[in-house]
């Protein structure tokens, strides 16, 4: 439930009540709010923190409801009441006051954890005034601050931080012990007497002022220069977004071609200098979970920040020292990327960041707390008002999804491409943070110790363990390696078992799977496909037409193997006869190689999946020959859509949903030079109604109007909203994600909901 809806209780007659309050109630300022309301309230009695929850015993008086509603209706804004149980004690104990007492330890039982909070506005107010923390770059209290990422166990309390090295002076130990001051037991509260520090390594200084740290970093970025800066869940590396030799520069020393980079701006002013932002979007932006927010652009940054897209990923400033920073200068908006190298996980040790950004950066900014859990910046976008989660990381994790279903401890090892594993626990799933691509033996690494740790954190050893089909999947092995009772799940029911989940549903429904690759139960590649499924099962009741994809993975990232290899499956050799800029560009000795792998089918498995469809289409129109980055033909392409183009194309719907005509279609509109944004509104608007018409085929057959979208190509906006549009007007009821990304990051949670049906 969400704070606003309340519970309605019976409060029974004994002398005394206790009120059991279970979500994500630790860390968030809950134990002190229940303090202002008992305060207000005139009530005797106690709070404290339990593993399972907050724990209020009082003395039964005539307002107990009120009290009790008013818990309800102004919790804390980052937490989340998830039950409120009431029982009468009848041993009558007397209290003189109302007090917070010392965590008990009390069971195995869940808590939750709560995520990373924003530094919030009174925090920032008590830098401009408060003597001890004037400028404190780590300033925070109950609302605000780090949480996941500093917590080694629970319950939440500052032995088990990575706090527990700095001692509280004087000042903050009276803050800490105040009832009505706002950092009453807030776990990292510090100042500029005794808490963590920056220290900037840059020329062969080490700089430990912060006032020089301040100075320096803004000349250094001012400069068209790179610095590393230590965030809340690892290392981050920046630049000035509107200097685009800088942002070239960045790119050349890291290795990265063509992928967007994120960029923050010092204020909502600012963003909405640069990009559209709906009143919705402003909300996903500002929230104390402050997510990076993909947002249409209007104006330029410099170019190489998001070449050839039409959407800017955009954040504001979450930790202090990005608020210090902008202050001392007048940088409007910085790059903020990831630090680490290629496809490694973000850095969070002090000394590999030493060693290895400074490669990178002109200058590495550091401080003196450890970062316990490694934790990337959330990727978001807002469609028909709601939240869509592209990566769900800081501000997101560990929040639990409760289930309708038992899943005590059974762990879901996720997919290999932006890996999330899940752990169950009673009726709640824990979904990680985003670990990152499998392959990588680094974040393999951080794969393995995270499970270890979310075991550890949330008490939960798995008995059950449950992974992807494919057989060469890492997280597949791991599963294999551990020993435990192993169920395997097809990627795709496992990913509309996933929206059925976070949607609570347990009834079959149509489902739509549509992404890049996913092993099938025939060895094919699967990626388009139509299933009916509950949590025990899935029957394939259409997909898109197989064609070959020569190469294998290699036709993953060129996307020109797909446009050859649609043309050559629909056309044959008389392809090449085409008048088009596809055809001659192609090279004639590659031209040979790969009809020969398609016919001898030479590692040139078959697959339907939707985002090669995506591939070849792209290439066929020239917008992208090979992919610096996954899905960036489709992403470029989705950029180019004439919005108020209505058309669309030819297609046959059936057991097969084929695309030949469409590929006829789209052909004779190159060759009469339609603009690009014409085709690819008028492509978009076929898969659409590819989509609805198949689903109303198997609805027609199973009498199924429940339709869940899943999979990486509905993070595709235009198509999710126009799906969910033409669906909703067949008077189908249609289940979108909301709280888990709808590709391969979401996938766990629906590898644990089978998993709990069929163990
Ligand atoms: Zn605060
Ligand atoms: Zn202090
Ligand atoms: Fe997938």
């Amino acid at each position: 439930m969400k704070n606003k809806d309340t519970i309605i209780l019976n409060i029974p007659e004994a002398p005394c009540v206790s009120i059991h309050i279970t979500g994500l109630v630790q860390g968030v300022g809950f134990r002190p709010f229940v303090y202002r309301m008992a305060m207000k309230h005139g009530v005797k009695g106690s709070v404290d923190n339990r593993t399972d929850g907050v724990f209020i015993l009082v003395e039964n008086f005539h307002g107990i409801s009120d009290f009790v509603h008013d818990i309800q209706i102004n919790a804390p804004q980052a937490s989340e009441i998830h039950d409120i149980s009431v029982e009468g004690v009848f041993t009558h104990q007397q209290f003189h006051d109302f007090s917070i007492i010392k965590s008990i330890d009390a069971s195995d039982a869940i808590t939750e954890v709560s995520p990373d909070i924003a530094v919030c506005d009174d925090c920032l107010q008590d830098m401009k005034q408060q003597k001890h923390r004037i400028a404190y770059p780590f300033i925070n209290c109950t609302n605000c601050g780090p949480r996941f990422t500093i917590i080694k166990a629970l319950p939440y309390d500052r032995e088990q931080t990575t706090m527990n090295e700095f001692r509280m002076c004087d000042t903050c130990r009276s803050e800490y012990a105040d009832v009505a001051d706002r950092r009453f037991h807030a776990q990292p509260v510090a100042c500029n007497n005794c808490g963590p520090k920056y220290a900037m390594h840059h020329d062969g200084n080490i700089i430990h002022n912060h006032a020089e740290i301040l100075k320096r970093a803004t000349d250094v970025l001012l400069d068209g220069k790179i610095l590393a800066i230590k965030g809340m869940g690892g290392y981050f590396i920046a630049c000035n977004a509107l200097d685009d030799s800088a942002v070239n520069r960045l790119r050349r020393k890291k290795n990265r071609d063509a992928k967007p980079f994120a960029v923050m701006f010092r204020d909502l002013t600012h963003v909405k200098n640069f990009v559209e932002l709906s009143a919705p979007e402003e909300e996903l932006l500002c929230s104390w979970r402050r997510p990076i927010v993909l947002l249409k652009q209007w104006n330029p940054l410099a170019a190489s920040v998001n070449y050839n897209l039409d959407k800017l990923g955009v954040m504001l400033p979450y930790m202090p020292f990005h608020y210090k920073l902008f202050d001392s200068s007048d940088l409007e908006a910085l790059v903020m990327t990831s630090g680490n190298i290629s496809d490694e996980p973000i850095i969070i040790d002090d000394v590999l960041a030493l060693k290895t950004l400074s490669s990178i950066a002109d200058a590495v900014i550091t401080y003196n707390r450890e970062i316990y859990m490694r934790c990337d910046d959330s990727v978001a976008f807002v469609s028909h008002g709601a939240t869509q989660l592209i990566r769900r990381s800081r501000g997101y994790v560990p929040a639990q999804i409760h289930t309708h279903f038992e899943v005590d401890g059974i762990l879901a090892t996720g997919a290999e491409l932006k890996n999330t594993f899940c752990l169950g626990k009673s009726h709640t799933a824990i979904l990680s943070q985003h670990i990152g691509d499998l392959k990588n033996a680094e974040t393999l690494d951080f794969y393995e110790e995270s499970i270890e740790r979310f075991a550890k954190l949330f008490r939960c050893q798995p008995t059950t363990i449950v992974s992807d089909l494919h057989p060469d999947y890492l997280s597949t092995k791991y599963a294999h390696e551990s020993g435990l009772n192993h169920i395997q799940v097809q990627h795709h029911h496992a990913h509309i078992a996933s929206c059925m989940a976070e949607n609570n549903i347990n009834e079959k429904v149509i489902g739509v799977s549509l992404d890049g690759v996913g092993y099938g139960t025939d060895d094919a590649v699967w990626g388009g496909e139509f299933m009916v499924c509950d949590y025990t099962s899935f029957e394939r009741h259409s997909h898109f037409d197989y064609v070959p994809m020569p190469g294998g993975d290699k036709a993953s990232k060129e996307p020109w193997r797909m446009a050859f290899a649609y043309l050559y499956h629909y056309l044959g050799d008389d392809f090449l006869k085409l008048d088009i800029p596809f055809v001659h560009q192609l090279d004639m000795a590659k031209t040979k190689l790969l009809m020969q792998a398609i016919t001898s089918k030479m590692n040139t498995p078959m697959t339907s999946s939707c985002g090669r469809l995506f591939d070849a289409v792209a290439a066929l129109c020239g917008i992208c020959m090979h992919q610096g980055y996954e899905a960036q033909a489709a992403m470029q392409f989705e950029s180019l859509i004439q919005e108020d183009c209505t058309e669309s194309y030819g297609f046959h719907s059936g057991e097969i949903v084929s695309f030949e005509q469409t590929i006829q279609d789209i052909l004779h509109d190159i060759q009469q030079q339609v603009p690009l944004g014409i085709i690819a509104a008028r492509f978009h608007n076929t898969l659409v109604n590819a989509i609805a018409a198949t689903v109303k085929t198997i609805h027609q057959q199973t009498d199924i109007h429940l339709v869940a979208l899943s999979g990486g190509c509905f993070q595709n906006k235009y198509l999710l909203e126009q799906t969910v549009k033409l669906l909703s007007d067949k008077q189908f009821k249609v289940l979108i994600h909301k709280k888990v990304p709808a590709n391969d990051g979401g996938i766990a949670l629906g590898q644990l909901a089978i998993a709990s049906h069929l163990r």
